[in-house]
């Protein structure tokens, strides 16, 4: 007898990074693909090298214009990372993304917190019900502050910020952090290494206190998640992530984590988190066509797809797709619903940071690059021809985008 397979998009997570400009994103970008080794090098923004900012002119402004679509895997699962800019000229482009992600992560900067920008972006994900975590970055500079950052995040996007790491140390001495769901310390040692050790003495107390708080918090928002709170001391590990996985997917509450991009792995416990608290593509609702059809995330529904970005690069014209249903195979012929024209899928690539993996199949749920349309533009939506949909309001195009 078969082994019974759990369906493999339990296991993807689309998401993208928001952010105030300057807030980290890119830095923390690159960390994440370094540490799951989609990247062998690691970029550093400063001198331009970094594997999510390739045009040209990001290089050269040194800010994140262009939506990239990256891959990367992380504990058994895939992350789709879709890169939202952060730089206000640029709203509509963050728009568009958000119309492709389950979920996201916000970045914030540890001394400034809730910046304009960050909120601006925050109420768009808002509109478009984008299950958050929200990470607070640059815990290593002068100034920075987590109890000041997570109130800014309280008092201007979020009601309940639910804090569960505690930071060792203070900006230059900051070494780590405290995981309040396992009650044990992750510290870098500098040299790249990584250590779990026992919280240290002088943090205990407080690390109790807190978890205690997350606890009551949670039991608050969360009316009979925690059962077993009256009836042990503490609250099981496992009990309290399912609570807070459930409150991060309904938008009832935001996980706040916090670390250093500059800190070897200080962004691991963020992959980490992606896996454990945002939705994969069979935890949100299925996408709805304009005329109310409702499409799946199945890969053997008719096969509906949304264009979310066009580049023009030296493989050629590549259109970045979200999958919402159905199985796009390497030489089908799918609809324009807009326009009515046929499209034929050339190659399926898998987009790796700095480069492509060709597939041949794509599924509900996947994000991927098609070499092969020629007309499709930003926000066609690509459909099997015997099941027409349309995802989105046609009209909504713009121009394609030239990397070098
Ligand atoms: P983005 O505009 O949000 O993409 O931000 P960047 O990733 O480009 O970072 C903005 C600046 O902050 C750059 O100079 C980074 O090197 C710096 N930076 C990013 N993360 C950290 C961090 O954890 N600590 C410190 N001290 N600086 C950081």
């Amino acid at each position: 007898m078969r082994a019974r397979i759990s369906n493999p998009l339990a296991t993807v997570r689309n998401i993208g990074i928001l952010a105030h400009v300057d807030a980290g994103k890119t830095t923390v970008t690159e960390r994440m693909l370094y540490l799951a080794g989609a990247t062998h090098k690691r970029g550093e923004v400063h001198d331009g090298t970094t594997v999510t900012d390739f045009d040209q002119q990001e290089r050269e402004r040194g800010i994140t214009i262009f939506a990239a679509a990256v891959s990367c895997d992380w504990d058994g699962h895939r992350v789709n990372l879709i890169d939202t800019p952060g730089h206000v000229d640029f709203s509509d482009e963050v728009e568009r993304s958000l119309r492709v992600l389950d979920g996201a992560i916000a970045v914030f900067d540890g001394v400034a917190g809730v910046e304009p920008q960050s909120e601006a972006v925050w109420r768009r994900a808002d509109r478009y019900g984008v299950p958050r975590v929200a990470f607070v970055n640059k815990l290593d500079r002068a100034g920075a502050d987590l109890d000041a950052a997570v109130e800014s995040i309280r008092r201007r996007l979020h009601p309940a910020p639910l804090v569960v790491q505690l930071p060792i140390g203070r900006e230059d001495g900051f070494t780590g952090v405290v995981d309040l769901l396992a009650m044990r310390a992750l510290v870098w040692d500098g040299t790249g290494g990584y250590a779990s050790v026992p919280v240290p003495d002088d943090l205990l107390d407080e690390a109790r206190r807190r978890r205690r708080r997350l606890e009551e918090s949670v039991s608050e928002l969360h009316a009979g998640a925690l059962e077993e709170f009256c009836a042990e001391p503490s609250v099981s590990e496992a009990t309290l992530l399912a609570a807070l996985r459930d409150l991060t997917r309904t938008g009832e509450a935001v996980v706040v984590l916090c670390g250093s991009a500059y800190r070897d792995r200080g962004v691991e416990p963020l992959l980490d988190a992606v896996v454990r608290y945002l939705p994969s593509p069979l935890d949100v609702p299925a996408v709805r066509g304009q005329g109310g059809e409702v499409r799946p995330a199945d890969p053997d529904a008719p096969a509906a797809a949304l264009a979310f970005k066009v580049s023009a690069t030296a493989t050629g014209r590549l259109t970045y797709v979200r999958v919402y249903s159905g199985t796009l195979r390497k030489g089908d012929t799918m609809l324009d619903a807009g326009t009515g024209r046929t499209e034929r899928i050339g190659r399926i690539l898998r987009v790796q940071a700095d480069r492509h993996t060709e597939v041949e199949r794509a599924f509900a749920g996947d994000i991927v690059a098609l070499v092969g349309p020629k007309a499709a533009r930003t926000g066609t939506t690509l459909c099997a021809p015997g099941a027409p949909v349309l995802l989105e309001p046609p009209g909504a195009t713009e121009p394609v985008v030239s990397v070098a």
